[in-house]
């Protein structure tokens, strides 16, 4: 290893033995069994506790979480769930909230002191706010880049086809520095999947990016657009570069048609995102990864006008995963956590994830054993490196 790098020393991996792991140049250079290293003049003890690499928040909201603000209490909608009475409440109480950029930074500092340090956020565009909230969070995007890397989506929250104009932002949103482009319920939303989904795949063609839509419809609705949306995504050569997030309606299904289906979206490389939420249905995690699908997850909303949960720990987000989906054995647990980091990487398509020689030096060290009691514990103690230098300790960020 080089002179300017950083030893680190008796990290317990996950194969459970104690290992050194040189680092330079914000990789990793070599892993080699505890105490069978060169030393270096800069040597950083994990002292036996569990390294495992940085977690992977594959969907919140930046631009919406009163995370950090005065607390806003919950309006339930007047007569059942309603997307569009939750949007207009949403705009109603970010009226009144403290300044985006601040709300941002406060939810970033909490994703990065539990240890997320790859992020994929979907951010408002539509004819109310235009691209002004994309442009704030561009601004803290760059402030936090030493800190943690972030995919941006334009995400047409008021609908496209619906919401006049909102096809030209969310091209110049991609123009403007968004990573991908997204989507809102295509047929309970737009009435018309056809035309909703020709913007989304339009846009994502001519300008080589890819696709995360949010999909909340239930049952055979819910069902039908993903068949969509996989044809789409084979037809055009684009297997891996799609998710398809919350999917709520593969867990309303029959095991033989989820099965069916989970063996489609397998083959059409499509991700689907899940957080576990409590109240609905969600995507059968087992089923679907037994079918080769990739399945991740992300905290989604963080205190903002949809719900006043979340916490930025996708390590207690894989204990929600495994206690929801009924996961008990280790090989379970670890197929939990395997939601919040690999499976997080290959959705995001990062490249040099995970801790392996000439992968990036992004990891956090737990006080675990193993795997398992990380994900049943999910223990606070946490240190958290970005390129192998110290970023966060102790539930707070340092700079
Ligand atoms: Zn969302």
């Amino acid at each position: 290893m080089t002179p300017s790098g950083t030893l680190f020393t008796n990290a317990r991996l996950q194969d459970g033995g104690l290992h050194d792991i040189a680092v330079s140049n914000g990789r990793i250079d070599a892993i080699a069994p505890a105490g069978s290293a060169v030393k270096t003049a800069d040597i950083v003890d994990i002292g036996g506790a569990l390294l495992v690499p940085g977690f992977v928040e594959g969907h919140i909201h930046l631009d919406t979480s009163f995370y950090g603000d005065k607390w806003i209490p919950h309006k339930p909608c007047t007569d059942g769930f309603d997307v569009h009475e939750r949007v207009a409440f949403q705009a109603e109480n970010m009226a009144g909230a403290a300044p985006m950029a601040e709300r941002a930074r406060n939810q970033l500092d909490l994703c990065i002191a539990n240890g997320s340090l790859q992020m994929r956020s979907h951010v408002m565009v539509d004819g109310s706010v235009g691209l002004t909230s994309l442009e704030t969070i561009l601004e803290v995007r760059e402030a936090y880049r030493h800190l943690i890397d972030i995919q941006l989506v334009a995400f047409p929250q008021s609908g496209i086809l619906k919401s006049p104009g909102t096809l030209e932002l969310m091209d110049e949103a991609v123009a403007m520095g968004a990573d991908l482009v997204g989507g809102l319920d295509p047929l309970s939303f737009d009435r018309d999947i056809k035309g909703h989904l020709d913007v989304i795949f339009g846009i994502a063609e001519k300008r080589g990016v890819d696709i995360d839509i949010h999909l909340h419809d239930a049952g055979s609705l819910g069902a039908m657009t993903i068949e969509d949306i996989c044809a789409r995504t084979v037809a055009l050569g684009m297997q891996g570069h799609v998710a398809v997030s919350h999917a709520y309606g593969l867990g309303d299904l029959a095991p033989d048609a989820a099965r069916r289906i989970a063996a489609l979206i397998a083959k059409s490389g499509v991700s689907i995102m899940t957080n576990a939420p409590g109240n609905h249905n969600f995507p059968p995690v087992a089923l679907l990864r037994d079918a080769g699908v990739n399945v991740f997850s992300g905290s989604d909303n963080i205190r903002d006008s949809w719900w006043p949960f979340g916490d930025g720990d996708m390590l207690h987000r894989a204990e929600i995963i495994a206690y929801r989906s009924g996961f008990y054995t280790d090989p379970a647990l670890v197929s939990a956590f395997d939601v919040v980091t690999a499976a997080g990487a290959r959705a995001l398509r990062l490249e040099g994830y995970g801790i392996a020689v000439g992968a990036k030096a992004d990891f956090v060290a737990l006080s675990a054993e193993h795997v398992p009691e990380a994900v049943v514990a999910f223990p606070k103690p946490r240190r958290v490196f970005k390129a192998g230098r110290l970023v966060a300790e102790n539930g707070a960020v340092l700079r």
